[in-house]
């Protein structure tokens, strides 16, 4: 189901079956169905007139009955000479949600790259600390058209200029693992050769660590990679940094990620913020090393992009090197990502976080003196059990998984 405000369905959550069910109670013929998803996933359609080459009254019908495109409006930023794009969109309700587009250009043994980075919901409900739309707080699940939209809208711009999406990642807004069923269906019409047609290996889903989630990826067999955002290794320093910790910690995460890698032979991803004096410490970058050496693993650091609401800042690059080096010595795979954006906020949330205002100022002093204590807490090894931030961020139902 992916209905939008004024209840019609985007046309980008559709199965061709449900299509072909549309016109057959119309007593159309199957083929106007084909006609339909070839303009949809073909050539991007948006509004009834790029549904050739239906007759005009069907073109019609088809666009009353469904949105095609569910993003309302789209405002893009260019960053890195053009190599970064972050679009701000809004949905149907006034919602904001971001994505971002990449281009890596060819290197030797590797063609040129385009990789769009899409929300999954409207907010997070996790609170990560470090995480402009954790600052946010939880708005609503993204539908599955609403998600799809957002890689529709890349394709489109690259097709422009005759290029072609090569990667979708789930690292925007949103715990892709909290909103499973839409993000499922959305996955799956991005990789159905009769749809978006893009390899299940090229599509990446981040999950902040919801185990239950984590486990029926696992039963359900490869969907795509799958990443899990790690920041700690250490439980009492991983519950201030992803408050979900205190319901699925450390081992736990470990141990669902270590079965799905078992069970679908892929490696996992863990991303890595790397958060100056926070979880950067050689004490750090052990704890990680013991917990995943032997796994089929790989480790990627990202140095934290800046954001207004925290006391915390990236690492230096020679610590970022340094915890690095400390991984591969003992036989983990580890890349440093060098970040995308940042002078117009690619950390995702950060442009919608800027149109709504930051809170008052003593909020922000009130919450960077908690995040002070609790990470100081966690770095002498002390689980506290509130959390940094209990009255500040709205942590949803992560059992809905
Ligand atoms: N909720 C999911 C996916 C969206 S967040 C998750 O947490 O995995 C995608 C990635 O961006 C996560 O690895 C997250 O830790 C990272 N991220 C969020 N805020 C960041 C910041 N300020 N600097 C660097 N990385 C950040
Ligand atoms: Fe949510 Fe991921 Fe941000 Fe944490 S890092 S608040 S899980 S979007």
């Amino acid at each position: 189901m992916s209905a939008s405000a004024d209840g019609r369905p985007g046309i980008a959550g559709e199965t061709s079956e449900s299509l072909g069910s549309w016109m057959a109670a119309r007593g159309e013929s199957p083929y106007r169905a084909r006609q339909v998803a070839e303009a949809v996933w073909r050539r991007h359609a948006r509004a009834a007139e790029d549904l050739h080459p239906l007759p005009a009254a069907l073109r019609d019908a088809v666009a009353e009955a469904f949105v095609l495109d569910t993003l309302a409006t789209t405002d893009v930023r260019l960053a890195d000479g053009g190599r970064t794009e972050k679009a701000l969109h809004a949905l149907a309700d006034g919602v904001l949600i971001e994505s971002v587009l990449m281009h890596y250009p060819a290197r030797p043994g590797q063609r040129e790259r385009h990789t769009v980075c899409i929300s999954s919901q409207a907010g997070c409900a996790v609170g990560c600390p470090f995480c402009a739309t954790g600052e946010l707080g939880f708005g609503r699940d993204l539908t599955t058209a609403e998600i799809v939209d957002q890689v529709r809208w890349a394709a489109r711009r690259l097709a422009a200029d005759g290029r072609r999406l090569t990667n979708v990642v789930f690292m925007g807004m949103g715990e892709p693992l909290l909103n499973l069923d839409r993000v499922l269906e959305a996955v799956s019409a991005l990789a159905d050769p009769d749809r978006f047609g893009l390899g299940a290996r090229h599509i990446t889903v981040s999950t902040s660590g919801v185990v239950p989630g984590i486990r029926r990826l696992t039963a359900l067999g490869p969907q795509f990679t799958l990443a899990v955002s790690l920041h700690a290794a250490r439980d009492p320093l991983r519950d201030v940094l992803v408050p979900l910790n205190r319901r699925w910690p450390v081992a736990e995460v470990l141990a669902a990620a270590r079965d799905h890698a078992a069970a679908t032979g892929r490696r996992i991803s863990y991303e890595y913020t790397m958060i100056g004096g926070v979880n950067d410490t050689p004490a750090d970058a052990d704890a990680l090393a013991a917990a995943l050496r032997g796994d089929l693993a790989h480790v990627n650091l990202i140095p934290m992009n800046p954001v207004a609401h925290t006391p915390w800042r990236a690492s230096s690059m020679a610590v970022i090197e340094a915890f690095a080096g400390r991984l591969r010595a003992v036989g983990i795979a580890v890349t440093i990502r060098r970040n995308r954006g940042q002078e117009i906020g690619a950390a995702c949330g950060q442009l919608a976080a800027e149109r709504i205002g930051e809170p008052p100022a003593p909020a922000i002093a009130r919450r960077r003196d908690r995040l002070e204590a609790a990470s100081a807490a966690a770095l002498r090894g002390e689980r506290s059990e509130t959390g940094p931030d209990a009255d500040l961020t709205p942590v949803g139902e992560p059992g809905a998984a």
